[in-house]
């Protein structure tokens, strides 16, 4: 696709990503501003992330950070899309972040099959948080199982050794924290 018209198609998934309900930001990025820290891995793996080995999309059955930045280095323009959603329970908030998280996950998916039909046959969706579609994931009792359903999960930025919120300072987007809301941060891989 010519370049100019990639452009155009973009612009058009980023107006599209804005239309869902609590998509709070939706910004072109250039992937070089996609910060990728092997500390992100490290926290991931030995400070204490509970769905660390328990979910198939969570390390370590991902890519390594390094085979993720030469995956990376072949796009050069991603959809950051963050979500905003309201909390209510300030003591058991832990059921509402997740719908909130699933709500991500279910728009990122969406996009990611729009992007497809745009003309971007690479088009490659990441989630925030661990995949948490299936109540509890196979991989929690056996490690030679598989995903149940490969068509919709994916695994997160942070999965991939993306730091997050250097990512969104970099671009110019800022994620606040708050006891009344959770802000969830996708990523659309465009190509
Ligand atoms: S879809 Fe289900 S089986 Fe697959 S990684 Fe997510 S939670 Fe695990």
């Amino acid at each position: 696709m010519d370049f100019l018209v990639e452009v155009e198609k973009a612009k058009e998934l980023q107006n599209s990503a804005l239309s869902y309900n609590h998509v709070t930001s939706a910004k072109l990025i250039h992937t070089r501003d996609i910060v990728v820290d092997e500390r992100v891995r490290y926290q991931c793996s030995y400070s204490g992330c509970r769905d660390y080995g328990k979910r198939f999309m969570c390390p370590p059955y991902t890519l390594s950070v390094d085979e993720f930045k030469k995956v990376l280095a072949r796009y050069y323009m991603a959809l950051l899309v963050q979500l905003t959603g309201t909390v209510n329970d300030k003591v058991n908030w832990e059921p509402e972040t997740n719908q909130w998280a699933l709500k991500l996950h279910d728009i990122i998916y969406k996009l990611e099959k729009e992007a497809f039909g745009l003309g971007f046959p690479f088009a490659a969706g990441l989630i925030g948080g661990s995949c948490k579609l299936c109540t509890a994931c196979p991989a929690e009792k056996d490690t030679s199982a598989r995903c149940v359903n490969r068509e919709k999960a994916r695994p997160s930025m942070e999965a991939m050794g993306i730091d997050v919120l250097s990512t969104c300072n970099k671009v110019g987007l800022e994620i606040v924290f708050s006891p009344q809301e959770v802000v969830w941060t996708g990523l659309i891989l465009l190509a």
